[in-house]
């Protein structure tokens, strides 16, 4: 078979493939309901970073303003000097690899260097979440309005799509943001108990410490810094748990070449290359001193990439 009814056959087969789609393709939603779905998108692209910021600020002002110096009053303390200095020392080299995470994610996007139009969308285009799905595993972002290359999720928190490039930084970086939390909890928990006398022997007194708090408050019982600490220990609480669960599905997905959007489109990939390879695609091969700081393991350029999908 020549060059051209090859290119003839691929064409009717795309042909085919767009006819199925559009038979197949559930209707699309009305316009209304598409334009209030993406208010919703934008307000909670602007929100969620916001609320990631004031979320840091206010645990580092609580760890050093409150839970140092009342759980490690000074050199007399349990622990001594030296133990303080320690426990510092965690906390910025977690809240350092939280925030470099971050700011890597959002430093190394994962869009397409080649194509910043919106280009012809795939026969598989649903066209009724947040992106355009193209070929080759490329989408076209309504929120970043990119094309992202082997794009995983668009992160409401850094305002950024995750693709292969920056999923390295964002597992890291949930990671390190799971383990602030969870550590900053065990502070709150220490603090509580010392300065409010709060009891947690019991395991159900996380089901009952927010309302019984609540009510106190109203009751004049309870300070507004008591109340707020309580309401703190439940957002370090949500967040650890969900950064973890988070962390734990973005390696398996990596791990089996996988993607996101890919899950949610119930398409299973065959991939064929062992998961150590694809692990090291995504961490490089300076994977263990991406553990312990946020600095670049794999250099891929922009070029390789684009030449690998297509
Ligand atoms: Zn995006």
């Amino acid at each position: 078979m020549d060059m051209r009814a090859m290119d003839d056959a691929e064409s009717s087969e795309a042909v085919d493939a767009l006819k199925t789609a559009a038979v197949c393709a559930p209707p699309p939603p009305p316009a209304a309901a598409m334009f209030t779905r993406m208010v919703k998108l934008r307000l909670l692209n602007a929100v969620a970073p916001a609320y990631f910021s004031v979320a840091t600020v206010v645990t580092f002002i609580l760890y050093f303003y409150l839970f140092i110096p009342t759980i490690f009053p000074g050199p007399d303390s349990a622990l001594g000097s030296s133990g303080t200095a320690l426990h510092a020392l965690a906390f910025l080299f977690l809240m350092f690899n939280a925030l470099g995470n971050y700011v890597m994610t959002i430093k190394y996007p994962a869009e397409s260097a080649n194509e910043s139009a919106v280009p012809v969308c795939s026969p598989h285009c649903s066209d009724k979440v947040d992106a355009h799905y193209l070929l080759n595993g490329r989408h076209f972002c309504k929120l970043c309005k990119k094309v992202i290359l082997k794009r995983d999720h668009h992160c409401f928190f850094t305002g950024n799509c995750i693709g292969n490039r920056n999923m390295r930084y964002f597992i890291m970086f949930c990671v390190y943001t799971s383990c602030t939390c969870l550590y900053s909890l065990v502070l709150g928990v220490a603090f509580l108990t010392l300065e409010y006398d709060v009891c947690f022997r019991n395991p159900l007194t996380f089901l009952t410490l927010l309302p019984l708090s609540t009510g106190h408050f109203f009751m004049g019982t309870i300070s507004g810094l008591h109340l707020f600490l309580v309401l703190m220990l439940y957002v370090w609480l949500g967040i650890g748990l969900v950064c973890a669960g988070f962390c734990c599905q973005q390696v398996l997905l990596v791990a089996r070449g996988q993607t996101w959007c890919q899950l949610q489109r119930g398409e299973l990939v065959d991939c064929h290359s062992p998961w150590r390879n694809n692990l090291r695609d995504v961490f490089g091969t300076r994977w263990l001193l991406g553990l312990i700081l946020p600095v670049q393991t794999a250099v891929p350029t922009q070029e390789a990439e684009e030449l690998k999908l297509d």
